[in-house]
């Protein structure tokens, strides 16, 4: 795939990679790209990596934040649940799925004999998209360590990640929600199960069932061992 050369420099621009243009070219063919993308949150502690999200410039939505929201819950959870982005509420609070959206994720958490006090809560962005549009494949690469950090600091047994956003990112997929649930999927070892967002579970009640077999298999996953 081709992208247009504006376009191409701002997802290099986002990931954090600086881009040198010969002094006496100024639009050439091929940008020329001079450092490696270091994912700059590969070793940090919480503290460390909470410091580094909350002052985080990597891409344009910094500019139109409120706050960072990091994530919540126990860093030592079995559970970590990956949601797609802050909405107005979460971007006002500081802390994911607080919203319609957070009740009714609770309540799938407690049929679960879950509570966001025992998982860990996150989003693929830290920032709130403007109008809660979708997050761009820009923004999501340059947020991406971040949650890879803490994946890998919280070390869980199971990955929920919520919606099709999320899902996709995850896995690297452009699958519906629809076909990536209903079995596991590997994330670097880690098991991961997909189901649907729940604002979409609000929505579209009727797929409740469907999102709790995949509560399930999360579930079973976990007392199998398999993760
Ligand atoms: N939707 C999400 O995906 N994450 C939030 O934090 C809130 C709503």
């Amino acid at each position: 795939m081709t992208h247009p050369e504006h376009q191409r420099r701002a997802y290099l621009q986002a990931m954090g990679i600086d881009v040198w243009l010969p002094r006496d070219a100024a639009e050439p063919e091929e940008p020329v790209v001079i450092a490696s993308a270091v994912a700059v949150a590969e070793g940090l502690d919480w503290g460390e990596l909470r410091r580094c999200v909350a002052e985080c410039t990597r891409c344009g939505l910094a500019t139109s934040r409120t706050q960072t929201v990091f994530g919540v819950g126990n860093e030592d959870a079995d559970w970590m649940i990956i949601g797609e982005a802050p909405g107005a509420e979460e971007d006002r609070r500081g802390e994911p799925f607080v919203g319609r959206a957070g009740k009714m994720l609770n309540e799938m958490l407690r049929a679960i004999g879950q509570s966001r006090d025992a998982v860990f809560i996150a989003n693929t962005l830290k920032c709130r998209p403007p109008n809660n549009r979708d997050p761009k494949p820009a923004e999501a690469a340059a947020c991406r360590d971040y949650l890879d950090r803490q994946i890998a600091l919280v070390q869980p047994k199971i990955i929920l990640a919520v919606g099709k956003i999320a899902a996709q990112n995850l896995l690297g997929s452009d699958d519906s929600v629809g076909k990536m649930r209903g079995y596991p999927h590997d994330l670097n070892g880690i098991p991961l199960v997909v189901t649907y967002h729940p604002a979409y579970l609000l929505r579209s009640p009727s797929q409740k069932r469907k999102s709790w077999s995949d509560l399930c298999l999360a579930r079973r996953l976990i007392s199998e061992g398999t993760a």
